[in-house]
């Protein structure tokens, strides 16, 4: 579990209006790092297969972007969006294919990459969607992961983080659209959560 840090950033300023507060959960240094952990991983296990990373818009541009640019072999990139959430915060379980892949995943060794997990029920939609078409494999990278809200059993191969249930934002995550630009993930105290 990332320890909570309440740090004094000047950035959590930037979302004062919407929220009563916001602290840093998980500083920029602390991501940055993780992904050069798991770039090498990735690095060794697909050693030779030139990998296929698929980016869920939105959210996950900003770790894709990252992660990319730590592996060390050939591989090549491709976006899904999705939509999951009807009214609320809470994920309706009705997931909604705004964009398919450009590519063939036929025979192709396929890594999902997402930028949170909370119920699982929008990977485990795509995860067996993107499996009926036959790809060499299969496999999903998450930056966090809320473990606490999961709905369904989702098995993800590399996960970044583990977070306590709260709602966050930053390094790609958003918040009616807005911080995805923010360097650190940051938990927001939200003032009518639902
Ligand atoms: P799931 O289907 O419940 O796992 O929902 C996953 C999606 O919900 C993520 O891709 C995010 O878009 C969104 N989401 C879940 N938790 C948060 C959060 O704390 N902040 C912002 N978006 C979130």
């Amino acid at each position: 579990m990332a320890a909570r840090c309440t740090i004094g950033n000047p950035r959590a300023e930037v979302i004062a209006g919407m929220t009563t507060g916001a602290d840093v959960l998980i500083p920029s240094s602390d991501i940055q790092e993780k992904v050069r952990e798991i770039g090498a991983r990735i690095s060794e296990d697909y050693r030779g297969k030139k990998p296929l990373f698929v980016g869920v818009l939105r959210g996950a541009v900003v770790v894709l972007a990252d992660l990319m640019r730590n592996v060390d072999l050939e591989c090549e990139i491709d976006f899904m969006e999705v939509s999951s959430y009807g009214q609320g915060r809470t994920s309706s379980g009705v997931v909604r294919i705004l964009k398919d892949l450009e590519e063939d995943i036929t025979n192709r060794h396929v890594l999902i990459v997402e930028d949170i997990i909370d119920t699982g029920l929008t990977l485990s939609y795509l995860h067996d969607l993107l499996l009926t078409r036959k790809p060499a494999s299969l496999e999903i990278c998450a930056l966090l992961s809320k473990p606490s809200r999961r709905q369904v059993a989702i098995e993800v191969k590399y996960v970044r983080f583990e977070v306590p249930d709260v709602f966050v934002v930053g390094y790609g995550i958003d918040y009616a659209g807005a911080h995805r630009n923010l360097p650190d993930i940051l938990a927001l105290e939200l003032e009518a959560a639902n």
